[in-house]
């Protein structure tokens, strides 16, 4: 049985990034770069005032005191957006505001607050110093620095800099298409009554709606009851049209699990199967003809835990992403964490503000209350006791 970092990897040595594509900013965010960025320009582009006020050479307010203010003849006005800079000649001053470009001849930018406009005077009543209320030309980027890496994701604030650099559109990694796929007989659709002896179907969606959290483009696919032929003819199918098929159940060893054994009839090359973790054990991932088969046990929880831990990685590194690991912190056990067994327990809880982890309830794979009500998962090495008050390590997926 494979640990996890083991399978981690051997899953993201099998994975490369896809082909570039561009997008609009508008439709960047939670995207990766496919390339660094270089800065077309500076940032500021122009120096410029940081506030409302009056533009002076420094030097002419230098001897300014609440008693003696200085008077500076209100020379220029110079409204944001203005192309015509003008120089501020001695003895003189601007009316200037917030991004307005700086006149050549200005060093210092005083608040319109700490001065007294009269009609043709303004009256300065402490000292400008040298370039206070500035915005200096590149202070923020320099042309020609990579401002971005590739394989970073565009977060909002990434896309703030490449809007103000002037870049309309940027390249990425293509979004990897994944069929989802449920398999067993007791699956049920929802819409109708429950038959006897039948559940409605819940991973199909929980997949995909983590997965295209993580820029997955997911496709729902019919529900496949457990029959080899079946199973075989479904697998071709969504092999044929996605990047990666995810499916559900049919992966342990009951004489109705078939998952396996229609990838291999397909020419299916089985990598690994079962991963030294709960929830989660049964797990398959093998390769058919440049498309990749990840299949998830049936509980929803191991395969909710699965695919946090070993498809959503494949998600991003698809994506280009360098950072595949879920975001993690210390917290405090609020409680005490228990794990009898001899695998790792990832265990479902839910941190609050103050750094302090409850469990959500009772551990089951099958049990949905505790993962609906958790924000992270804790692991818990085999036969270990984290007492109340340990601190632990949070991996989180409310993100
Ligand atoms: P299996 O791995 O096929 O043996 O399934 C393990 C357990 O998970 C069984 O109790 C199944 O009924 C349940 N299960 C399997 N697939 C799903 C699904 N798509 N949605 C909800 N429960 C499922
Ligand atoms: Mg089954």
């Amino acid at each position: 049985m494979l640990q996890l970092e083991e399978a981690r990897e051997r899953i993201l040595a099998a994975i490369q990034p896809l082909a570039a594509e561009t997008v609009l900013l508008s439709a960047a965010a939670r995207r990766f770069l496919a390339s660094d960025v270089v800065a077309p320009i500076d940032l500021p582009p122009f120096d410029n005032s940081a506030v409302d006020g009056y533009a002076v050479r420094a030097e002419d307010t230098k001897s300014a005191s609440q008693d003696s203010p200085m008077s500076l003849r209100p020379a220029l006005r110079i409204p944001a957006g203005a192309d015509l800079r003008g120089s501020l000649q001695p003895g003189t001053c601007a009316r200037i505001f917030t991004g307005s470009p700086l006149p050549t001849g200005a060093d210092a930018v005083v608040m319109q607050e700490d001065v007294t406009a009269e009609r043709d005077e303004i009256l300065f009543r402490e000292p400008g110093k040298p370039w206070e209320n500035v915005r200096l030309q590149g202070e923020d980027v320099k042309s020609g620095s990579v401002v971005l890496r590739m394989g970073e994701p565009l977060a909002p604030g990434a896309v703030a800099l490449l809007g103000a650099l002037g870049l309309q559109a940027v390249a990425v990694c293509r979004r990897p298409v994944v069929e989802v796929l449920g398999t067993g007989d007791e699956l049920q659709e929802t819409g109708a009554p429950l038959g006897p002896g039948r559940i409605y179907e819940s991973n199909r969606a929980a997949l995909a709606s983590l997965l295209e959290r993580d820029g997955a483009i997911a496709k729902i696919f019919p529900l496949v009851s457990d029959n080899l032929d079946e199973t075989r003819t479904a697998l071709r199918h969504a092999l044929e049209t996605s990047d990666a098929v995810i499916t559900t159940g049919g992966v342990s060893v009951g004489e109705l699990d078939f998952v396996k054994e229609a990838f291999t009839n397909l020419g299916g090359d089985l990598d690994f199967w079962r991963v030294a973790i709960k929830p989660g054990k049964p797990f398959v991932f093998g390769k058919w003809e440049g498309k990749f088969l990840f299949g998830l046990p049936g509980n929803p929880v191991s395969a909710f835990v699965t695919a946090l831990m070993l498809v959503r990685p494949a998600i991003l590194r698809w994506q280009g992403a360098v950072e595949t690991r879920l975001p993690s912190h210390p917290a405090v056990a609020a409680e005490a964490f228990t794990n009898r067994g001899g695998r790792r327990h990832f265990m479902r809880v839910r941190v609050d503000n103050a750094g302090r982890a409850h469990l959500t309830g009772a551990q089951a794979s099958h049990l949905l209350v505790s993962l609906a009500h958790a924000n992270g998962l804790v692991d818990v090495p085999p036969n270990t006791v984290i007492e109340q008050g340990a601190p632990v390590e949070v991996m989180r997926f409310d993100f």
